[in-house]
């Protein structure tokens, strides 16, 4: 066997994906840092060790590999691949390929990207979605770089990536940090959608005071329609899951506190550099920041009382909440598909939008059937504004008065919904032909004399107060 292919890191993410290449009949050969890592790695692979070729060096794992090489890296993002790329870097030939496949901040992609320019090697970034399963036996892959590499990767990129209906869940996004981008627009979806998911979760247990049994039901007759999708049908099964030590829900018994590692927070940032609303996401990453302040907010409750309160009788029932998560969802990927098209402006990418949705359909952790008629949907509306494209317009026309009953009766009961009511909010401005933004211009034409645009078109360059006076 010819070994093409390296990988560096057998961590949880870099073990699974260099299996998943074994196997789908690309020899690759292996390192990492801690070598009884490596050895154990080998001796636990079963029929594919023989397509597995362990070294014990970097210079052991570039001699195992014919040019041109390319090697995987599957370790943390940030230092550690830098770090990585360096000691490569002397290693290497004319033509040899570094591809770095963690998470990485893709402002740290382009400049790796543009640093490769100047040394022999090249270098691409690509995203990997649908955790350790994912990389074991299919994840969605959003691969940066330019049209040649992706000639030259695609095909293996393609054969270990997840399939929807036999259509491979991998595709070239765009140059330099653009299939990194890509992936954090997913994380930043990620959380918005679990966020909204979780509200719906205290909408029942909190709000109607619903069993365990109850809440795994609902998500499980959602999980049977317009809302099928892995993140509803995992909250079923973790709602129906009994905790081995007390005997009661599992949920019941963990602790209230959102772990995060920084993707979500990420998406929100950038998309205030871009000047794109996207605040569903943006309240979902406020949400598990305020959840990690468990004490702050027992302080709250015993200070002003605490919340939630139940549900009013009848305000609320299982057809209402899925209406409201069905709204809630379409709002929110509107948000980031938008965010894509801006970015795709901004930074000279043609993301292939359509494509993004079908990628996404499976091996991810936001798989869900809804985004099949998404990808058609983006075909009509490249500027990635889903409300504006059927069937989601009918959909939200639909669904609407169930998103904004659920805000009214859980503001009601203090029942927190974040997500959702942002959701509402950006919703509610996108069909206000008006909006308060006059005060906003005469305030800062007031104290900063910057001027603004009259109604009628006519000349003013200012109102009548004396602007700037005051400082
Ligand atoms: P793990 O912690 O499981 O593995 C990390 C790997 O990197 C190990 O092989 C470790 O080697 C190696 N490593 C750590 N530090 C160094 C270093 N300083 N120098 C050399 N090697 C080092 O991480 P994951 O597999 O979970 O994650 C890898 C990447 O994939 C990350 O960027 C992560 O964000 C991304 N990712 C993870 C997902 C997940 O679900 N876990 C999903 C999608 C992406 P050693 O054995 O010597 O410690």
């Amino acid at each position: 066997d010819r070994v093409n292919y390296g990988l560096i890191g057998l961590g949880t993410m870099g073990a699974a994906l260099a299996l998943n290449i074994a196997e789908k009949g690309y020899p690759i050969a292996v390192f990492n840092r801690t070598g009884t890592v490596t050895d154990e790695f080998i001796a636990s692979a079963g029929d594919l060790a023989p397509h597995l070729t362990p070294a014990h060096s970097l210079q052991d794992l570039v001699a195992a590999i014919t040019r041109p090489r390319t090697i995987i890296l599957m370790v943390p993002a940030g230092p550690v691949v830098d770090a990585q790329i360096e000691a490569l870097a002397p290693l290497l030939d004319e033509g040899d390929l570094i591809i770095d496949a963690g998470n990485a901040n893709f402002t740290d992609t382009e400049r790796r990207t543009a640093g490769a320019r100047d040394a022999k090697f090249d270098f691409i970034g690509i995203g990997v979605s649908g955790g350790e399963e994912g990389a074991r036996h299919g994840p969605s892959i959003m691969a940066g770089g330019e049209p040649a590499h992706w000639q030259r990767v695609g095909p293996m990129l393609e054969a270990i990536s997840a399939k929807y209906k036999g259509t491979p869940c991998a595709a070239l996004m765009g140059q330099g940090g653009a299939g990194h981008f890509v992936k954090m627009v997913h994380n930043g979806i990620e959380y918005a959608d679990m966020q909204m998911i979780a509200e719906t979760y205290a909408l029942m247990h909190d709000g109607l005071g619903w069993d365990a049994a109850e809440v795994a039901e609902t998500f499980e007759t959602w999980n049977k329609g317009t809302l099928a999708s892995y993140l509803v049908e995992i909250s079923g099964k973790v709602a129906r899951a009994v905790d081995p030590i007390s005997g009661g829900p599992m949920l019941d018994a963990i602790l209230d506190a959102a772990g995060q590692k920084g993707t979500g927070r990420w998406t929100a940032i950038e998309a205030q550099q871009l000047g794109v609303p996207v605040p569903v996401i943006e309240a979902a990453v406020a949400a598990r920041n305020i959840s990690a302040r468990v004490d702050t907010r027992a302080r709250g409750a015993g200070v002003f009382g605490a919340l939630p309160h139940p549900l009013a009788a009848g305000a609320l029932d299982r057809e209402v909440i899925e209406g409201t998560l069905i709204a809630g969802k379409i709002l929110c990927y509107a948000q980031g598909f938008e965010m894509l098209a801006k970015a795709a402006e901004q930074f000279s990418w043609s993301l292939p939008m359509a494509t993004i949705a079908r990628i996404w359909r499976e091996g991810c952790i936001i798989r869900s059937d809804m985004l099949n008629d998404m990808a058609s949907a983006l075909e009509a509306a490249p500027d990635g504004n889903l409300i504006f494209a059927e069937p989601f317009t009918g959909m939200l026309r639909k669904h609407e008065p169930a998103l904004r009953r659920t805000v009214i009766a859980a503001t009601q009961a203090g029942i927190a919904v974040p997500a959702l009511s942002a959701g509402l909010s950006w919703f509610d401005l996108m069909r206000t032909p008006r909006m308060p933004a006059n005060m906003i211009q005469a305030q800062r034409d007031f104290f900063g004399a910057h001027g603004f645009q009259r109604l009628d078109g006519r000349d003013a360059p200012h109102g009548p107060w004396a602007h700037g006076a005051q400082g």
